[in-house]
C-alpha cells in the first residue's frame, strides 16, 4: 500500500527514465497535485517476441488523475511523447509544449484517433505556465532535435530545474542556442534540485557542436563518383540540414527517403526552421538522376528493418538500388542493443560493394547529450542542494551522483522507476516504492510486459510447440487418428516424436478409467503432462516445446 502523500511536502516521483534510457515518465507533487513531465516509450528487445514498442504502466498517477494537472513535454523525442496517444486515454489531462513538439505530437494523435479530443496548449520558447502550485519556465536548451528545453519548475518549497535532453552546443545551426542568461539568472534566484540527463556521463569531454560535423561531412562527401547515401536519426533537424546543403554545394539534387524524415521535415518548415533548405527532389524521380549528382538522406540508421535503409539494402525499394561505386554513410552513433542489426546492415551493404563509412573512423556524428564538462558546467551555473539523476542506467545514474558530489552538491539521490523522493521539508530522501512497471504494444493492444500471451510467445519462441487432437468416443476410446501437430520441430526428428506421442497418448487413454470421474479437462491435463515427458525425452532439451492437448467428444 502506497503512503498517502502530504500536500505540504515537495515530491518527484519516476515512473520510467531512471535506471534505463528510454521511456520517460516523471512525476513532481505539491499541495496534494501532481504534475507530469514525459510521457515516452522505448523499443522491445528480443525478450519480448512480436512487441515493438513498451513504455510506463501509469496505473500509479491514473488512480490518482483527478489531481493530476497537467503533462508538460520538454521535447519530441519519442522517449519523451511517444507514449502520449497510448496513454493519455488513461490521464485525460492537458498536455503543454513547444511549437516543434506540439506540430509533432499533433500528428500521433490524429494517427490514434484522438484529433480534438486532447486540450493542448501550445507554449511559445522561453515561456511560462502556471498549474496548481506550480510555475514551469521553459528554459532553451540545445539537443538533437528542435526546441530541447530544460524546465524551471517554481514551487513554494524551492526551485527545480528538470533538464530533459540537453548538451551545450554553442552552433547548434538550427534552433536556439541554449539559454545559458537564463540558467545563470536561476543560480542566482537559487535551486533545490537538479533533475538532470545521464546519457553521455561517460564522456569526460563534451558532447562536440553540429557546425563541426557539418564541416567534417562537407570534407568527407566531397570526390565520390556513385552514388551517396546518408542515414542519420530523422529528428535531427540540424544534421539533416547539413546533409541537404552539402548536397547542394556539392552539386547533387537532394532525396529524402523514409516517411519519419519527410515528417519531421515538413514540422520543421511549418513551424518557421529550414526557411532556405535546398529543393528536393522525389524517390522516383531521383531514379534518373546522374549517379554522381544524387544525395539521398535516409531513415534507418539503426539498421531497423522497415526504414528506408535496410529496405534499400534489401532490394525491397521500389526505385532505389545499389551499385558498386556507390557510398554509404552513418551519420549516426550506434544505440546500444542494436550492434547486430547493424552489423547485418553494413554486411548486406558490403556485398552490394558499396563503400560504408561510420563513426568508428571518421568524424560523422556528436551526441545530444551532456558530458562531464557540459555537466560540470550546468552544476557551477546552477549550484543546486540536490541532484537527482535521471535518463541513465544505474551506472551512468550513479556516475552523475559521484560527480555531484566531488562539485559540492550536498545531496544526490539515485531513484530507481517507482522511487517516491521527498524533495522538501528536511532531508530529501526516498520515502516509498511505489508501484511501477512496463507495458508492452502489442499491434492494437497494450498488456503488461508480463502478461501469460506474452511469455507463452517467448516460450514457444525458444522451444516449438506440439498440439495434440484427440477424439473420444462416450467409451473413452480412441476414435480416428489422433492428430499432431509440431511447430519449430526438425523435419528429421518430426516422424519419430510423432509415433511416440501417439503411443504415448494411446497409454495414457487405456488408463482413462480411472480418471473419468474427473472430467475431460483432468485427462488432457494427464495426457499434456505424458507428452511432454516424451518430447524432453526425446529431445534431451529442457523444457520442451509448449504442448497442447484437445479432447474431442465424439
Ligand atoms: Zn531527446
Ligand atoms: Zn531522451
Amino acid at each position: 500500500m502506497a503512503i498517502d502523500i502530504k500536500p505540504e511536502e515537495l515530491y518527484f516521483l519516476p515512473l520510467g527514465g531512471a535506471g534505463e534510457i528510454g521511456m520517460n515518465l516523471n512525476l513532481y507533487a505539491y499541495g496534494g497535485k501532481w504534475l507530469m513531465v514525459d510521457c515516452g516509450i522505448s523499443f522491445a528487445d528480443i525478450y519480448l517476441p512480436g512487441i515493438d514498442l513498451i513504455m510506463p504502466d501509469p496505473e500509479y498517477i491514473g488512480e490518482r488523475k483527478d489531481d493530476l494537472l497537467g503533462l508538460v513535454l520538454t521535447h519530441a523525442h519519442e522517449d519523451h511523447l511517444g507514449a502520449v496517444a497510448h496513454l493519455w486515454p488513461e490521464l485525460r489531462c492537458p498536455i503543454y509544449a513547444t511549437p516543434f513538439t506540439m506540430t509533432l505530437l499533433e500528428s500521433k494523435l490524429e494517427e490514434a484517433g484522438l484529433a480534438g479530443q486532447v486540450p493542448l496548449h501550445t507554449v511559445p520558447l522561453g515561456g511560462s505556465i502556471t498549474l496548481g502550485e506550480f510555475d514551469i519556465t521553459y528554459v532553451s536548451l540545445t539537443h538533437s532535435i528542435l526546441e530541447g528545453n530544460g524546465l524551471k519548475i517554481s514551487t513554494p518549497l524551492g526551485n527545480i530545474f528538470h533538464t530533459g535532453d540537453w548538451k551545450l552546443d554553442p552552433h547548434p545551426l538550427v534552433g536556439e542556442a541554449s539559454d545559458i542568461g537564463a540558467l545563470k539568472s536561476l543560480g542566482h534566484e537559487g535551486v533545490l534540485a537538479i533533475v538532470c540527463d545521464s546519457t553521455n556521463v561517460f564522456n569526460e569531454k563534451s558532447s562536440g557542436s553540429e557546425q563541426d560535423v557539418r564541416e567534417s561531412l562537407k570534407a568527407l562527401l566531397d570526390g565520390h563518383n556513385g552514388r551517396l547515401f546518408v542515414t542519420t536519426f530523422a529528428s535531427n533537424i540540424a544534421r539533416v540540414e547539413t546533409l541537404a546543403k552539402v548536397g547542394d554545394a556539392l552539386d547533387r539534387h537532394v532525396c529524402l527517403v523514409g516517411r519519419s524524415l519527410k515528417r519531421n521535415v515538413e514540422a520543421a518548415k511549418k513551424c518557421g526552421y529550414l526557411q532556405d533548405f535546398p529543393q528536393v527532389v522525389s524517390e522516383e524521380d531521383a531514379e534518373h538522376i546522374p549517379k554522381d549528382k544524387i544525395l539521398y538522406i535516409c531513415t534507418g540508421c539503426q539498421g531497423e528493418a522497415r526504414a528506408a535503409m535496410m529496405r534499400i539494402a534489401t532490394n525491397q525499394h521500389r526505385y532505389i538500388s545499389l551499385s558498386r561505386e556507390d557510398t554509404v554513410v552513418f551519420s549516426s552513433k550506434i544505440i546500444p542493443g542494436n550492434e547486430l542489426l547493424l552489423a547485418r546492415l553494413h554486411n548486406m551493404l558490403t556485398e552490394h560493394g558499396v563503400h560504408v563509412l561510420t563513426e568508428k573512423d571518421h568524424f560523422v556524428h556528436v551526441s545530444g547529450h551532456p558530458g562531464q564538462e557540459e555537466l560540470r558546467q550546468m552544476y557551477k551555473w546552477l549550484r543546486p542542494v540536490i541532484s537527482v539523476p535521471v535518463h541513465g542506467e544505474l551506472r551512468h545514474m550513479t556516475l552523475q551522483a559521484e560527480l555531484a558530489k566531488k562539485w559540492g552538491v550536498e545531496h544526490q539521490i539515485v531513484p530507481v522507476n517507482g522511487s517516491l523522493i521527498r524533495l522538501a521539508p528536511g532531508i530529501p530522501e526516498i520515502v516509498d516504492q511505489v508501484y511501477s512497471a512496463r507495458l508492452a504494444l502489442d499491434g492494437n493492444f497494450v498488456l503488461p510486459e508480463d502478461d501469460d500471451a506474452i511469455v507463452m510467445r517467448r516460450r514457444i519462441m525458444y522451444n516449438g510447440a506440439a498440439v495434440v487432437t484427440v477424439a473420444l468416443d462416450q467409451g473413452h476410446k480412441i476414435s480416428g487418428q489422433v492428430a499432431v501437430t509440431l511447430l519449430g520441430i526438425a523435419d528429421s526428428e518430426e516422424q519419430e516424436l510423432t509415433q511416440m506421442i501417439i503411443a504415448a497418448i494411446k497409454k495414457e487413454t487405456d488408463h482413462i478409467t480411472v480418471k473419468a470421474g474427473k472430467g475431460d479437462r483432468n485427462i488432457a491435463e494427464a495426457m499434456r503432462v505424458a507428452v511432454r515427458r516424451i518430447c524432453r525425452q526425446f529431445s534431451g532439451k529442457s523444457p520442451g516445446p509448449q504442448v497442447t492437448v484437445n479432447i474431442i467428444r465424439v
